[in-house]
C-alpha cells in the first residue's frame, strides 16, 4: 500500500472522516485506494467523485473535476488559498463554513470538539459562542451541558503561530 499523506491543515482526516476506509479505484488517477474522498463534480455531469489521498493532496481531482473542497472568506496568502480550497479534503458540516484563519494563516482543523474541550473554552472561544447566538457568558455552563450532541457539532480548530483553539458552532 501507498503510504498515506499527511495534510498540512487537516490533523489525521484518516480518522475523522474525511476518508472513507474501503478499497475502491480512485476516479482521478485509476488506482486502487483503501481510503477515498467522496466530493461532488462541479463538471456537467455533477457525479459523486471518489478521490484517493494522493490525489487530493497534490491538486490533481480538483484541477480534474473542478472541485473546491473547502471555502475560505478571509484574507490569506494565495498559496494558502490554493491549499486550502483544492489539496486539503473537505469538512463535512451542516451549514457551508468558511476555512478558519488566525495570525492572517489559514488554522489546523483538529476535527470535532468533545465535552472536555467545551469544558475547557477559552474566554475568546465563549466569546465568539456568545456573538452567534446572542447569550451571556452566565448561560455557558447551562448550555454545554449534554453537548456537543447530534444536533449541535462543534469543529475545532488550532491556531499554527500562536497556539490558540477556535472553536467554532455548528447547529443542525
Ligand atoms: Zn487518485
Ligand atoms: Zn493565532
Amino acid at each position: 500500500m501507498k503510504e498515506l499523506p499527511a495534510f498540512e491543515y487537516f490533523f489525521d482526516p484518516y480518522g475523522h472522516h474525511a476518508f472513507i476506509q474501503e478499497d475502491m479505484l480512485c476516479d482521478c488517477c485509476s488506482a486502487v485506494s483503501s481510503y477515498h474522498h467522496v466530493a461532488l463534480s462541479n463538471l456537467d455531469d455533477g457525479d459523486e467523485v471518489h478521490i484517493c489521498p494522493a490525489c487530493v493532496a497534490d491538486g490533481s481531482a480538483a484541477k480534474k473535476f473542478d472541485l473546491v473542497f473547502n471555502e475560505i472568506d478571509e484574507d490569506v496568502s494565495p498559496a494558502v488559498r490554493d491549499i486550502i480550497e483544492h489539496k486539503t479534503p473537505g469538512i463535512s458540516s451542516w451549514q457551508q463554513q468558511s476555512w478558519e484563519v488566525h495570525c492572517k494563516d489559514a488554522c489546523i482543523y483538529l476535527g470535532q470538539a468533545d465535552a472536555q474541550d467545551l469544558a475547557n473554552a477559552s474566554h475568546s472561544n465563549k466569546a465568539s459562542w456568545m456573538d452567534d447566538f446572542g447569550r451571556s457568558v452566565d448561560d455557558w455552563e447551562q448550555f454545554i451541558e449534554g453537548r456537543p450532541n447530534e444536533d449541535f457539532v462543534v469543529d475545532k480548530y488550532q491556531c499554527r503561530h500562536c497556539g490558540e483553539t477556535v472553536l467554532v458552532y455548528d447547529l443542525s
